[in-house]
C-alpha cells in the first residue's frame, strides 16, 4: 500500500515533513534551548475515530515552558495550538495510535546561548507510535547512579530539551546495565521519577506519588490517575518524598507517562516488588487509563478531542489543573 504523504507544521506554515528543516546553526540545536510536548492521539477503530488526550492541559503546560525560557515572543494562544495540532493531525491521517510532538526552540542562527534577542520558532510532527516498552508485562527497573536535574539547574517541570541528555544518561545505563528502566532520584536522595515518565507506589491501599517539588515533570497522566483513582477505583492519593528503601517494601509500583502509560514495575534492584508479578492495582489503573483514552468510558470524553469529525472544534474542553485532587 502506498505510504500517504506526511506533513509537518514548520515555522508557520503546513510542508510536506522532508522539507521541515532546520540549519545546523540554529541556536535551539547549539545549545537545547527548546522545549515540547508529547501527545498521544488513540485510535478507536469502531468509530473510525482519532482521540487526542489532555490536548488542552499538553498546551497550558507548553505555555509555562514558554515563560520559563523567554519564549513569549511567540504569539500562538493555546486555542491556536490546539487548532494546529488537529489540523496536523487530519491532514497526516493516521489510522492508528499516534504521537504528536510540537518543539519550541530559539531561532537565532548565532553563538552564544542568550535567549535574549532570539527569536522563537515552532515546528510539529506526528508519527505512529504503539507501546513504549515492547515485549515486556512488568519492567525490572534499577536506581539510577545519576540525579534528577535540580530546579536551580534546569527546571525539571519545564520540558526543556538540554535537559533530557540527563534522562538520556539514565535510561541508557539501566539498559546497558540489562534493566528495562530507571528510577532516578533527587540529589537529596529522595525519588523525583522515572526517565520520562512519573512513579506511582502502593502501600496498604493508597498511592502515594512524589511531589511536584522533587525535580519532577508535572504529568499529565499523574493528574488523570490522581483524579480518577478515588472516584473510579476508591484509592487515596497521597503526594510525599518517597524515600529509595520505600520502593523496596512496596507493594506494588507503577510508571506513568503519555508515551509509557500505565507501566507496573516488578523488581527495583533485583529486589522483587510485592511477589514480582504485576499487582493488582496497577493493573485496574493501567485498564481503565487504555478505556479512558480509547474513548470508551463517556465520563471522561472531557479528555479527549476527536480529531477527525466536527467536534474536535471545542478543543478538549477541560481546562486547568485536574479538580479535586490533593496532588500538586
Ligand atoms: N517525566 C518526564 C521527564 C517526562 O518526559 C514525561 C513525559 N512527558 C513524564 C514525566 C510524564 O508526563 P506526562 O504524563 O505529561 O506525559
Amino acid at each position: 500500500m502506498e505510504q500517504k504523504k506526511q506533513f509537518a507544521y514548520f515555522e508557520g506554515k503546513f510542508v510536506p515533513l522532508e522539507e521541515a528543516n532546520i540549519s545546523i546553526m540554529t541556536s535551539g540545536f547549539l545549545y537545547g534551548t527548546a522545549i515540547f510536548e508529547g501527545l498521544r492521539g488513540y485510535w478507536n477503530e469502531r468509530r473510525e475515530e482519532m482521540y487526542i488526550f489532555r490536548l488542552r492541559e499538553h498546551y497550558e503546560r507548553l505555555a509555562d515552558s514558554m515563560k520559563i525560557m523567554h519564549m513569549v515572543d511567540l504569539k500562538y494562544s493555546i486555542d491556536e495550538l490546539c487548532k494546529l495540532t488537529i489540523e496536523l493531525t487530519r491532514r497526516n491521517a493516521p489510522r492508528g495510535d499516534t504521537y504528536i510532538r510540537p518543539t519550541i526552540y530559539k531561532a537565532a542562527k548565532q553563538i552564544g546561548p542568550s535567549l535574549l534577542n532570539n527569536p522563537t520558532e515552532m515546528c510539529m510532527f506526528t508519527v505512529p507510535f504503539g507501546d513504549y516498552f515492547h515485549g515486556v508485562d512488568g519492567l525490572n527497573v534499577q536506581i539510577s547512579a545519576w540525579r534528577r536535574v535540580e530546579d536551580n539547574a534546569i527546571p525539571a517541570r519545564s520540558k526543556i530539551v538540554g535537559a533530557y541528555a540527563n534522562t538520556a544518561l539514565a535510561k541508557t545505563d539501566a539498559l546497558a546495565a540489562g534493566f528495562d528502566e530507571c528510577i532516578v532520584l533527587s540529589e537529596n536522595g529522595h525519588v523525583s521519577e522515572g526517565s520520562a515518565m512519573n512513579v506511582f507506589m502502593v502501600k496498604r491501599g493508597r498511592l502515594i506519588t512524589t511531589p511536584s517539588t522533587e525535580n519532577i515533570l508535572e504529568g499529565i497522566t499523574r493528574g488523570t490517575i490522581a483524579e480518577m483513582a478515588e472516584a473510579e477505583l476508591g484509592l487515596k492519593v497521597e503526594c510525599r518524598q518517597i524515600d529509595r528503601s520505600e520502593l523496596y517494601i512496596a507493594d506494588e509500583l507503577f510508571f506513568c507517562g503519555t508515551g509509557a502509560q500505565i507501566a507496573p514495575i516488578i523488581s527495583v534492584d533485583r529486589r522483587p516488588v510485592g511477589d514480582g508479578k504485576v499487582g493488582p492495582i496497577s493493573d485496574k489503573v493501567r485498564s481503565l487509563y487504555v478505556s479512558i483514552c480509547r474513548g470508551e468510558i463517556p465520563k471522561y470524553s472531557k479528555w479527549l478531542t476527536p480529531v477527525f469529525n466536527r467536534e474536535a472544534e471545542s478543543l478538549g474542553k477541560t481546562a486547568g489543573k485536574p479538580a479535586g485532587t490533593s496532588c500538586s
